[in-house]
């Protein structure tokens, strides 16, 4: 039943059934399930409905051969004997056809062999890692800076966000212009920020597979250069125990201190704004690395401004969400931190206001805002900022050169990859859509976008 209303609720909002490019999306967009009740009940009612009259027959074969499955040691060889055929047929079609072809598959059964493909796809499809190296390179900001903190804020588009801000009167807050989100849906992109990336090399045209490999996470990079490592868990990811953003249990072993978010959604970014003011002044000594995930303006747009705020106008709650979350919150953190200190700021992914499906989509009817995000910089170190204005970056970042420059601070270099503190001498902005993995030897798919 849960697959068949899944499968709906896909195709009423993004216009297709759950494949296989858009399960795991599924699995990590919403995970965070209340928000996208509240966001697409309209469409899940349906779901429910339609999935009642249309596919109750099939819900009872799913769930008679669920039970059975389970009990496989003494019975149902037949069941688990057709089960295995589905499921080889399912992964021939999507092998030999594609994800489309996948679309006249049985309802119902798309979500728990898509589930199962994945997990079967991460043992066939082991990761490419390639780890950074110790490096002296960039020893002037290792030297300079003992706190490293990485905001990764939710939802937040470039121009909504440039049309709110204006910190050209700031001295600390460095604006650098639009950047690229490396995924457009907030668990992919958060793996990628973490320990992800790609090769500048491989830059193709539009709609090109793009080599996604893996590289140590930024927290492993910081604890071995002897940083003690923070994460706020503003959105509480690693108390979901299926996607979690994509952490891994040796990854979160080389957290040091996990914050998690408490409190109503609107007021939890402010809170953990204290507890970061907390942080620096107690611990002023240690050299950290504090990673905040934010909730920013995630959706439903309302649910992250003070209830007092709310106008029930969609747009007008999210520019709401933006200025009180985003720019107040940076201005807040301008004043709050030292010379010692850099945070760099971004958002996770963009939004497309006009689409359904705000973010996560796929193919052909995605946008470049889903893709358009902010990259700030607010230190107190005048040298710093000095510097890095000469690198000409302003509307030519990404996500991988800022996981660079934390990277390059801890004092550790992946030689592929590009830093803030050197020129950008990129062509075009790419991120990925679907899964950040290689998928039975087919390599993610990028959208790129040419600089203006
Ligand atoms: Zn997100």
């Amino acid at each position: 039943m849960g697959g068949a209303i899944l499968d709906l609720t896909s195709f009423l909002v993004y216009g297709r059934p759950a494949d296989i490019s858009t399960i795991a999306m599924l699995n990590a967009a919403a995970a965070n399930y209340s928000d996208a009740c509240q966001q697409y009940a309209v469409e899940i009612i349906h779901s429910v409905l339609r999935s009642s009259f249309l596919f109750v027959p099939l819900v009872f074969i799913v769930s008679k051969s669920d039970k059975l499955f389970k009990s496989i040691n003494n019975s149902g060889i037949v069941v688990s004997a057709s089960f295995c055929v589905l499921i080889t047929i399912f992964i021939l079609i999507l092998l030999l056809k594609g994800a489309q072809a996948l679309v006249g598959f049985p309802k119902g059964f798309n979500y728990l062999f898509s589930t199962l493909t994945i997990e079967l796809n991460s043992k066939v499809a082991p990761k490419i890692f390639e780890a950074s190296s110790p490096s002296d390179k960039f020893s002037f900001f290792t030297k300079e800076i003992k706190n490293i903190i990485l905001v990764v804020d939710e939802s937040i588009e470039y121009s909504e966000f440039r049309a709110l801000s204006n910190f050209d009167q700031e001295k600390y807050i460095l604006d650098l212009g639009r950047s690229y989100s490396a995924a457009n849906c907030s668990a992919p992109s958060n793996y990628i920020i973490r320990k992800g990336f790609w090769e500048s090399a491989i830059y193709t045209d539009q709609s090109k597979n793009i080599v996604v490999k893996e590289t140590d996470s930024l927290f492993t990079v910081a604890k071995r250069q002897n940083f003690r490592t923070y994460y706020f868990d503003n959105q509480n990811v690693l108390m979901d125990k299926t996607v979690r953003n994509y952490f891994t249990d040796d990854e979160i072993e080389n957290i040091d201190e996990i914050i998690e978010g408490v409190g109503d959604a609107w007021s939890r970014d402010m809170r953990s704004l204290h507890r970061l003011k907390e942080l620096l002044i107690k611990r002023k000594e240690e050299r950290k690395f504090i990673f905040i995930n934010k909730i920013g303006a995630h959706f439903p747009y309302q649910n992250n401004i003070n209830p007092n705020l709310v106008s029930g106008d969609k747009m007008k709650d999210y520019r709401k969400a933006v200025q009180l979350g985003s720019i107040d919150y940076l201005k807040e953190i301008s004043g709050s931190i030292d010379s010692e200190s850099l945070v760099l700021y971004t958002s996770d992914h963009g939004q497309s206001f006009n689409l359904n499906s705000t973010h996560c989509n796929s193919g052909s009817i995605l946008t470049m805002q889903e893709f358009t995000v902010p990259f700030v910089l607010v230190t107190r170190n005048d040298a710093l900022i000095n510097l890095i204005k000469q690198n000409n970056l302003f509307n030519k970042t990404n996500h991988l050169m800022i996981s660079e420059t934390v990277r390059n601070i801890c004092g550790e270099d992946l030689e592929k990859v590009r830093s803030i503190f050197e020129r950008s001498e990129g062509k075009y902005a790419q991120g990925i859509y679907g899964q950040p993995f290689t998928f039975f030897g087919q390599f993610p798919t990028c959208k790129s976008f040419t600089f203006d």
